[in-house]
Parts: C-alpha cells; sequence; structure tokens
C-alpha cells in the first residue's frame, strides 16, 4: 500500500486547471491504485487526482462503506464532463479531504448525467442521484479547481475564514499524510 500525501485548501495545484489523458499507462494505473489506497486510508468516499498533487482528469469515487451502498463498485473517472445537471436541488453537509475537520451545506443538482473513460480508455456514461451524484460533483468541481467551500452561502464564508486559514498555515492535526508546501506536486 502506498500513501500519498494529500493536498491542502490553499494548494495552488488545487486551483489549476487539470489536462486530459491521451492514454492511461503503466504510471496512471499505479496513480490510480495508490489514489485508492490513500482515499481508503483517510475514509474518504472520493478523491481527485489534483488532491494528490497530479494535474490530470482523473477523479475516484467509492461508496461502498457507507450504508446502504455497500453494494456499490469503485469507480475511476477519466477525462470526465458532466453533461446534463437535472433542475431540481438539494442541500447536503459537504466535506473535502483537502480541507479537513471543515463540514457545510451545500446547495447542488439533484442528479446529474456523466460521461467518461474508464481505465481501458472506453466511453461510458450513465444517470446518478443522491449521494453518488453529490460526491460526482464534488470530484468534477475539484478538476475544475472549484472546492466545496467556494459554494456556501456568504455567512458560512465568514466563518470559515479563519478555520482555512489554519488549514492553509498547517496548523491542524490530521491522521492521514498532507503535502507540505503550497506548491507541492506529485512527481511520478
Ligand atoms: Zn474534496
Amino acid at each position: 500500500m502506498k500513501l500519498l500525501p494529500v493536498t491542502m485548501f490553499g494548494d495552488k495545484i488545487l486551483r489549476k486547471k487539470v489536462d486530459k489523458l491521451e492514454e492511461v499507462d503503466m504510471e496512471t494505473i499505479e496513480l490510480i491504485t495508490n489514489m485508492f489506497d490513500t482515499m481508503h486510508n483517510a475514509s474518504g468516499i472520493g478523491l481527485a487526482a489534483n488532491q494528490v498533487g497530479v494535474n490530470k482528469a482523473i477523479f475516484i469515487v467509492d461508496l461502498s462503506k457507507v450504508e446502504d451502498y455497500e453494494d456499490s463498485k469503485p469507480i475511476v473517472f477519466i477525462n470526465p464532463e458532466i453533461i446534463k445537471y437535472s433542475a431540481e436541488k438539494t442541500v447536503f453537509e459537504e466535506g473535502c479531504l483537502s480541507i479537513p475537520d471543515i463540514r457545510a451545506d451545500v446547495e447542488r443538482p439533484e442528479s446529474i448525467t456523466i460521461k467518461y473513460r474508464d481505465t481501458d480508455m472506453k466511453e461510458q456514461s450513465f444517470d446518478a442521484n443522491k449521494l453518488l451524484s453529490r460526491v460526482i460533483q464534488h470530484e468534477y468541481d475539484h478538476l475544475r479547481g472549484i472546492l466545496f467551500t467556494d459554494l456556501v452561502d456568504d455567512d458560512t464564508k465568514k466563518k470559515l475564514k479563519g478555520p482555512l486559514r489554519k488549514i492553509r498555515k498547517r496548523k491542524i492535526d490530521v491522521s492521514y499524510p498532507i503535502s507540505e508546501t503550497s506548491d507541492y506536486q506529485l512527481v511520478m
């Protein structure tokens, strides 16, 4: 098992646009394997490549540890594109491995249609709702440089200023490996 440092709020790579993949090579497979280890170790249910310091259009989701989702399979999304959002919206409390110990309500479309490539670079697509839709939208945002704390209401934004500053300055206690500086990138 290889754990990768998780990038933190304030790290530059979390705000950069990611590059699409042309192919899935051995290095990519190794990265994805390490991303799953890193996510499971941190008890996460979704993780984007830039959260481990890699500027690529990949995210993973695994809901199998969540009650009522025990039968769900882990999914790898390569070059994802959300092609449809429902008009209906829902509010749900979100958290993020890059923003430890902060949770806040975020409003998002209830359901989506996502198109992506699997690890064989075969095109896939499906409709998602409820928790799966929520996690996919959160991770998809990561690849566009958007964090859930950008999407909260103004009052919450004010309240989060202090705690977010602490994360940026690494004045936090986290149970999993994290990046040491805001310039961190994974050398592959
Ligand atoms: Zn996140």
